[in-house]
């Protein structure tokens, strides 16, 4: 099999990439995922996430044991069907601070600052609330308000504006700092994922070919010069051929993983595991960060929280009227304070009608309501690296969370804001016992070690693939592979540095931003 491009991993960017450049006409396209097509209905039913978990749709990934964190493993789930994770996330629209992308320009990468990318952002989204300076309309992702906010939600935003925060509407506006409702990537009180947003509309083209249960094992090469993929489904091994470029978005585990497993990465690593080296880059699966958060759980006096979500009037009010408990994303509110130096808000802050401890298995019966602290700009880094020579093989995931002790005083300092919003007047009518106490401790010894017990990510990794021009860089400012030629890298792992807020829209404008490259 030949096309001019083969795309692998139909996640967040891959499907934005692969769509972009199908939707240009000129190009015969071929997409590999791994999964299949999302028509699992938990997928749509916006507060379906925690059913999604280990399910069949997530690669059910885990991070080594962390040091830090008491030796524990930290779950890591990604999504594995078409919409990547984008089908699994909590659809909380948000595309970071502009000065995060101002520092990725200013290390060089041309074409990166905000202002560049602004159009793109734009151009993504159908914002209900229509176009503006900030904002767009006729995009492939519908961006909406929420049908059906949780009494509990807006309680808390206004028990931060009562602790003297600001209040925002619109965190991909103007500025982040202050708090108020998320924007939910949702159409008619159901998800709206890449899959839905990009590749359903292009599924009927002729030159666009989608791959389901397609896992890449390797790249191919002549020379240097990438020339396609082998992969395997469940009819066995094929190769397609590229007769342009290949287009690599497997996310920040996946894509360092195939590039090592086609020999491009640090030279002892493959030797290690036995693989011929194509392209000594050392840079491969280093560079990872992620986004580490502390919840901060309470009773809930009312029993208006997700624990009824699971009624049978609950599934009748969504059935018929998409409204009710079932529209909730969980995230549903939050904001962003600056604790440190810069113009990027270092804390950011979510809230929602749950209790929410170790990815909700270490949860109380009852109703309750959650406060997640989530560190913005970690300095802690990691890696990923791989576990054996086998593409079947799960990578070695190490974020390495807290290693960097500002890291752990950032949490503290987070937490007590938290500890401030939620004691405050407003949450009078809801606020039960805090669930465990020690999350509203004001000993800062036993909060620290309250962080070292519940600490865990906000599953937003990235990095593993660096774009930039220096040694440990993987990819340059136009995505394309170093060292190789035909070969690009498109999704959250070419990050240089996270961005301070959540991952999905970054990535989606990612793959546009791609897509627009090669197309010239
Ligand atoms: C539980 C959860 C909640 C989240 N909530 C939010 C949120 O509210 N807002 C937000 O902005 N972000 C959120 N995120 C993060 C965000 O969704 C991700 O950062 C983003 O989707 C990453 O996009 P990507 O394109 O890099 O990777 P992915 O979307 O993960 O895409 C990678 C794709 O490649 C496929 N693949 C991998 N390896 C292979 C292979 N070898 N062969 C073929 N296919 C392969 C995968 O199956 C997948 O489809 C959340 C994430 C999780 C897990």
């Amino acid at each position: 099999m030949i096309y001019d491009y083969v795309v692998i991993g139909a996640g967040s960017a891959g499907c934005a990439v692969a769509a972009r450049l199908a939707e240009s006409g000129e190009h015969e396209v071929v997409l590999l995922e791994a999964g299949g097509p999302d028509d699992l209905d938990l997928i749509h039913v916006p507060a379906g996430i925690p059913f999604l978990f280990k399910s069949a749709v997530d690669w059910d990934f885990a991070t080594e044991p962390q040091k830090q964190l008491k030796g524990r493993a930290d779950y890591a789930p990604r999504g594995k069907t078409y919409g990547g994770t984008s089908s699994i996330n909590a659809q909380v629209v948000q595309r970071g601070a502009h000065g995060s992308y101002d520092e990725w320009a200013e290390a060089g990468n041309k074409g990166w600052a905000f202002a560049d990318l602004l159009p793109i952002f734009k151009h993504i989204e159908h914002n209900e609330r229509g176009a503006s300076e900030w904002h767009g309309v006729g995009g492939p992702i519908n961006v909406a308000d929420q049908r059906d906010p949780n009494p509990v939600t807006l309680a808390c935003i206004e028990a931060a504006i009562e602790a003297g925060y600001a209040r925002n509407d619109d965190f991909n506006g103007v500025g982040q700092l202050g708090f108020g409702m998320h924007q939910v990537s949702q159409k008619e009180g159901t998800r709206c994922s890449a899959a839905r947003g990009y590749l359903h509309p292009s599924l009927g083209r002729e030159n666009f070919t989608v791959v389901p249960f397609a896992q890449a094992s390797r790249l191919t090469f002549d020379g240097r010069r990438c020339t396609g993929v082998v992969y395997r489904d469940p009819a066995g091994e094929h190769t397609v051929t590229a007769r342009r470029e290949v287009v690599l978005s497997a996310g920040a585990f996946g894509s360092p993983q195939l590039l090592l497993l086609s020999g491009v990465g640090g030279r002892h690593q493959l030797e290690r595991h036995g693989i011929d080296l194509v392209a000594h880059l050392p840079g491969v699966g280093e560079n990872l960060y992620d986004h580490v958060m502390v919840p901060t759980n309470h009773y809930c006096t009312q029993p208006i929280t997700l624990a009824a979500a699971g009624t049978e009037e609950q599934a009748a009010r969504f059935a018929n009227e998409k409204m009710g408990l079932l529209t909730s994303n969980l995230a549903e509110g939050g904001g962003f304070v600056q604790i440190g130096e810069g113009n990027v808000p270092d804390v950011q802050f979510h809230f929602g009608p749950l209790f929410f401890l170790h990815h909700g298995a270490s949860n109380p019966e009852g109703h309750g309501f959650v406060a997640f602290t989530i560190l913005g700009r970690p300095r802690s880094v990691g890696r990923v690296e791989l576990r054996s020579a086998d593409p079947a093989a799960k990578p070695v995931i190490d974020p390495n969370f807290l290693d960097d002790e500002r890291d752990l005083d950032g949490l503290v300092a987070g937490v007590r804001i938290v500890q401030d919003i939620l004691g405050s007047a407003a949450l009078n009518g809801y606020r039960g016992d805090p669930y465990p106490a020690a999350a509203m401790s004001r000993d800062d010894e036993e909060v620290r070690d309250y962080i070292r017990d519940y600490a865990q990510t906000l599953y937003h990794p990235v990095g593993t693939c660096a774009m930039g021009s220096g040694q440990m860089a993987v990819v340059d400012h136009e995505l394309r592979v170093h060292g190789v030629d035909g070969l690009r890298v498109a999704d959250a792992s070419v990050m240089p540095y996270i961005v301070n807020a959540n991952t999905n829209f970054p990535s989606i404008m990612i793959g546009e931003r791609c897509a627009e490259l090669m197309l010239g």
